[in-house]
């Protein structure tokens, strides 16, 4: 046993079953290895040239000047974006932070975490706000370099990938493993690739791409004050939302030692992809949109679009805390009352009632109305600022349903009778 795990047994918790292939297997997993940076790179192209609408380049002319789009890395971009990881991964390993134990482990073991992303997040954003007015850095440099940027995001993440599955095969507990090149590259080859005290997964998932996201919503901000020398108020609100939504996740960052992805999600390309690329390059979608929309919002419309998003804030971080302390402590009141609990064969219960009795995956709703409410104040001219609601229903509504199955696997009969008593899935009374 290493220094950082421990032996648990109680409450250990199977893996969930492996299916015969995900995403369409080896040529689905190769299919989307090039399509997932393929579309980045379109969407970004239909926001910058042709006004956020979707287009098919249908003479040779159009073809040309798309691929002319193709961005290459950069100096500028390279150094940026190395010294961005660089300084994440030295935080994440030496900054002070409370030890945390994540679940149990198929064998019953536990990994520890150093839970310092608050103080990465804080630093970070000192950092950044150090080099801009050090003169080291311009406000704008994330919108100037987006393509660059981008192009190196993307390349670093295929190898890092490729290091990965080399590290998975070669130290991993072939947890979840297909035997196949392709599936394995895309699905991941370990569970929780650590090279010495420095976690892959967490890293990836927690830090560099969702601080890059909210600096690159305040760098896309500084360009519309450069180029109309204002800042509208649908700006203000899509950059606050989402500062507020990744400092929220800062201040309850444990919660995601029991999230999915940590739980039960090998890392390899979907998943570093999604966390270098996908998060910060196409979450500013709305932002980059409305550097060059400059249209207000009445004050009845902007308050509307506050309300919603501070109602799906009330569901999504209530739910996520509630199953959270729940976990921790199955005998904690909830909404003031005694915990309706289902027992189970497994050993972990379930929770029946407060948020999780009203849908069985009702956190999803309210990220999904947080979700509608960032793109709003773009009003209705264009659907690529509403990539983020429409990928995200479909993602949700997927991860729901592979979600629901493997619960259905894990506690059999248990998982129906919390079925049966919580029917709907994601939306009370309608899903
Ligand atoms: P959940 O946090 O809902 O975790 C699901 C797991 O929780 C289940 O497998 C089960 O695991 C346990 N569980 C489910 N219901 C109950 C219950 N009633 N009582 C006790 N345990 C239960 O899902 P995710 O990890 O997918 O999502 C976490 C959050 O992250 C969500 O709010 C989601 O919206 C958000 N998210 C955001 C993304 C983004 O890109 N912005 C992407 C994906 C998710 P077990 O019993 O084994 O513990």
């Amino acid at each position: 046993m290493t220094e950082d795990t421990r032996k648990d047994t109680a409450g250990s918790s199977a893996q969930p079953p492996l299916p015969r292939w995900a995403f369409g297997g080896p040529w689905g997993s190769l299919f989307l290895t090039v399509a997932l940076p393929v579309i980045v790179f379109y969407l970004w192209v239909c926001l910058i040239d042709h006004e956020g609408r979707l287009f098919w380049p249908a003479t040779g002319e159009a073809w040309k000047a798309l691929l002319s789009r193709i961005p290459l890395p950069t100096l500028q971009a390279v150094l940026l974006y190395g010294g961005w990881l660089v300084m994440q991964a030295l935080f994440q390993v030496f900054l002070p932070g409370k030890i945390e134990e994540g679940t149990p482990l198929h064998d019953g073991t536990r990994l520890k975490y150093r839970m310092n992303g608050l103080l990465s997040y804080a630093l970070s954003l000192a950092v950044a706000v150090g080099l801009v007015y050090a003169g080291v850095i311009r406000p704008t440099v994330f919108y100037d370099q987006f393509g660059p940027l981008l192009a190196t995001a993307t390349i670093f993440t295929f190898f890092y990938s490729v290091y990965l599955h080399w590290h998975g095969r070669r130290h991993g507990k072939n947890e979840r493993v297909y035997n196949n090149l392709l599936h394995d590259f895309f699905m991941g080859a370990s569970l929780n690739p650590r090279s010495g005290a420095f976690d892959h997964k967490l890293f990836c998932e927690a830090r560099p791409g969702l601080i890059l996201w909210v600096l690159g919503n305040f760098s896309i901000a500084a360009k519309q004050v450069e180029l109309y020398g204002t800042l509208t108020v649908p700006m203000v609100l899509v950059c606050l939302f989402h500062f507020w939504y990744i400092t929220d996740y800062y201040l309850h960052e444990p919660a995601i030692l029991t999230t999915w992805d940590i739980k039960h999600e090998n890392f390899g390309y979907m998943l570093a992809f999604g966390d270098l690329v996908w998060v910060p390059f196409t979450y500013v979608f709305q932002a980059v949109y409305l550097a060059t929309h400059t249209h207000d919002l009445s004050w009845w419309a902007a308050t509307g679009i506050v309300l919603l998003n501070l109602a799906g804030f009330v569901i999504f971080r209530g739910a996520n805390i509630q199953k959270h302390r729940f976990k921790k402590d199955p005998g904690r009141p909830v909404w003031g009352k005694p915990a309706e609990v289902i027992r189970t064969a497994r050993g972990t219960p379930i929770l029946a009632s407060g948020f999780w009795g009203l849908a069985r995956h009702i956190n999803y709703m309210g990220d999904l109305m947080m979700a509608l409410a960032w793109s709003l104040p773009c009003l209705f001219g264009a659907v690529v600022p509403y990539f983020y609601p429409i990928y995200f229903t479909i993602l949700l509504v997927l991860r729901e349903r592979r979600d629901n199955r493997m619960c259905r696997h894990k506690y059999g009969a248990d998982w129906d009778e919390y079925s049966r008593r919580v029917p709907y899935r994601i939306v009370p009374w309608l899903y």
